[in-house]
Order: structure tokens, then C-alpha cells, then sequence
């Protein structure tokens, strides 16, 4: 349910002052990836809080998304898609640029990752200002997809990323 995977993943973070910059708190969820239980009990929530039917392909974002995508692929029988950093796709790539909580960042997909009005479901381990998600959207749409949700383990909503995906409804199983 709803309230267990909240304690699940509440459980299953490590807060990390200071990293990867001074006055970052990281939230660290490789305690999570790491517990074969938990792992399975959170995919199964994100699965079933969107429904199977829901999307045809699942995109996660580099590089902790990609753990999320892939058991929600096989889990579902659909394919995954990669959004990576700038410069590993060896194909054409669309690339959208971005600021973080920390930094900057560029995303990119392949031009052909999406089947026209393809149905994709975007994953990630945690929304913070949103920018890494927003910049995802651009990519699926500019790529012909449609995204038809969006699931992270944790949210930060003190930073306001949902706001930036609005008035699209984010899945967060935990929010703090
Ligand atoms: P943002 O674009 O600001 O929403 O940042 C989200 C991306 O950066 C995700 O891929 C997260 O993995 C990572 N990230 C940003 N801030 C944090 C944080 N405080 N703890 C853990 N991961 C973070």
C-alpha cells in the first residue's frame, strides 16, 4: 500500500550532509536498491499505483532512474528507454540543457526512442527542483511520445518540483 511503501522508503534512505556540494543534504536510496524485498515492494507500488495498461515504454533517467526503468520493464513485459547525459548515445540524440539543485546538467534520447503517441512512463529516484524531469518531459514529447506519468521514490517538496511538471500529477511513494 500506499503508507507502507512510505515507510519502506523512509526506511531505506541515507541522508548524506554536504554531498556532492557544501549545503546539499543527499538522499542517498542505495540501502533501498540494495534490500532484494524492498526493492521488488516498490517497484510492485509504482507498477500498481499507475497500472500496467497505463504506458507502452518506461524511460529513467542516468544513472539511478536506469535501476528503476529496467525492473519496471521486465516486471511489466515493456521496453525502457535511457536518458542519458550529454555524449553517450552513439545516434542521433535531441538534448535539452538544464540547471540542478546542484550544477547543470544536459539530457539526451535517441530521436527514435519513441514510437509516435508512444505512452511512456518516466522514472527517477528523487524529485528535487524538478529541472531533471521537466527537461524529461521536453525530450519524450519532442520525440513524439506522450508522458502518461511520472514516480519517484522521494520527493523534496520544499524545492517545489512538482510545480515545474504541473499540471501533470507526480507519484512520489514518499514526500518529506
Ligand atoms: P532535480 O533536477 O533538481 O529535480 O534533481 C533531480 C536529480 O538529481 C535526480 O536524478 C536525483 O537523483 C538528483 N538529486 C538532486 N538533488 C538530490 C538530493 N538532494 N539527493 C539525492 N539526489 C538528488
Amino acid at each position: 500500500s500506499g503508507p507502507e511503501a512510505a515507510r519502506l522508503v523512509a526506511s531505506r534512505v541515507a541522508d548524506v550532509p554536504d554531498f556532492p556540494k557544501p549545503g546539499i543534504l543527499f538522499k542517498d536510496l542505495s540501502p533501498l536498491f540494495g534490500d532484494g524485498a524492498v526493492f521488488r515492494a516498490v517497484i510492485d507500488e509504482i507498477v500498481g499505483f499507475h497500472g500496467a495498461d497505463s504506458f507502452d515504454v518506461v524511460a529513467g533517467m542516468e544513472a539511478r532512474g536506469f535501476l528503476l526503468a529496467a525492473a519496471i520493464g521486465y516486471a511489466t513485459g515493456k521496453g525502457v528507454v535511457p536518458v542519458r547525459k550529454a555524449g553517450k548515445l552513439p545516434r542521433e540524440v535531441l538534448s535539452a540543457s538544464y540547471d540542478l539543485e546542484y550544477g547543470q546538467a544536459t539530457l539526451e534520447v535517441h530521436a527514435d526512442a519513441f514510437a509516435p503517441g508512444a505512452r511512456v512512463l518516466v522514472v527517477d529516484d528523487v524529485l528535487a527542483t524538478g529541472g531533471t524531469a521537466e527537461a524529461t518531459l521536453g525530450l519524450v514529447e519532442r520525440a513524439g511520445g506522450v508522458v502518461s506519468g511520472f514516480s519517484v521514490l522521494l520527493e523534496l517538496g520544499f524545492l517545489a518540483g512538482r510545480e515545474r511538471l504541473a499540471p501533470r500529477p507526480v507519484h512520489a511513494l514518499l514526500a518529506v
